[in-house]
């Protein structure tokens, strides 16, 4: 464990916790080979050149290839056609060899994402996002979990964080972060609050929180008298400042003063994200080859 102890709150290190996440895929991924002869394969979907997309289709091929997870790379152009990438996930989803699909967003306009998203196999979904995968983790039948949320509790874990009885309070509620994060902490038994940009009070809201996720994309927008004495503070938001720099959703210096935990950004929740994702694609694999 590599806490680094701060005059305040113990700083989570997400990039040492997602190592340990990803040395466990790479186990799985070598057993899954020797015992049932399956090499897990993740197909990457990127359409158009979005230079921040492209930069995260990348990492998360590399860190899939130093995982042992094979990778199919679908590079198309932005002028791509709904029917086009259509024909592409169903060739995959009906291709045994690829166990996972990951379609980056955002798509180009003349692409309507849901259709794509639902069109995803729900079985090969590791970005968690089909409405099937959605609808069993809010019955508290988790499968395919959104994996920047699944990180987080990964986190939570990895520290002995109690949440059973404890007042979790999330900002956000994005189909991608807010909404599942909020489910998976209602599961693991914390009362759990959704704020979101009609919130009356939201500092006040804040302020009750023993575990307090950001998930909003407004840098350092959460301050440090928001924060509970001693609370988990965890904090999702990339946002890139006027200087060039990333910032979270929350004032770290301020934050850090008064939390018990807190992530940092870079280095919190980001590599969990992928971690997460090389962990859903050897569940698909597991799955498909059972
Ligand atoms: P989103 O824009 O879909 O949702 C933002 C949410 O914040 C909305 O529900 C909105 O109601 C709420 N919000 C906006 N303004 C607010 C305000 N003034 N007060 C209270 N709530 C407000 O964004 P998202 O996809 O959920 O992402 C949120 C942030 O997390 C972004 O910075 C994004 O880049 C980052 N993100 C990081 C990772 C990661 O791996 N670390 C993954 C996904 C998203």
């Amino acid at each position: 464990m590599s806490d680094s102890p701060t005059a305040g709150a113990v700083v989570i290190d997400g990039k040492a916790i997602a190592r340990a996440v990803r040395n466990q895929v790479a186990k799985d991924a070598a057993r899954l080979s020797s015992e049932r002869g399956v090499t897990p394969c993740l197909a990457v979907v990127l359409v158009g050149d979005d230079p921040g997309s492209r930069i995260y289709v990348t990492n998360k091929e590399k860190a899939a290839a130093e995982a042992g997870i094979a990778t199919r790379d679908h590079r198309l152009p932005a002028s791509t056609t709904e029917a086009d990438l259509t024909r592409l996930i169903r060739s995959l989803n009906d291709d045994r060899q690829v166990h996972g699909i990951l379609v980056q967003l955002p798509l180009p306009d003349q692409i309507d994402t849901r259709t794509v998203l639902e069109l995803v196999s729900p079985n090969k979904d590791v970005d968690g996002f089909h409405p099937l995968n959605v609808g069993l983790l809010h019955m508290g039948r988790p499968r395919f979990v959104a994996c920047t949320p699944r990180g987080v509790m990964e986190m939570l874990r990895f520290h002995e964080i109690p949440l059973s009885g404890r007042r979790a309070v999330v900002i956000g509620r994005s189909n991608i972060v807010g909404r599942p994060m909020a489910a998976l902490l209602e599961q693991a038994n914390a009362t759990v609050s959704i704020c979101h940009s009609r919130t009356a009070d939201l500092p006040g809201e804040a302020r009750s929180a023993d575990i307090l996720v950001a998930a909003i994309g407004k840098a350092r927008f959460v301050r440090g008298d928001w924060i509970k004495p001693g609370a988990v503070v965890i904090d999702v938001g990339i946002n890139r400042t006027d200087d060039g720099k990333l910032a979270g959703d929350v004032h770290f210096e301020e934050a850090r003063e008064r939390a018990g935990y807190i992530t940092p950004v870079p280095g919190g929740v980001g590599p969990m994200t992928i971690a997460m994702l090389l962990a859903n694609t050897i569940l698909a694999a597991e799955q498909a080859s059972a």
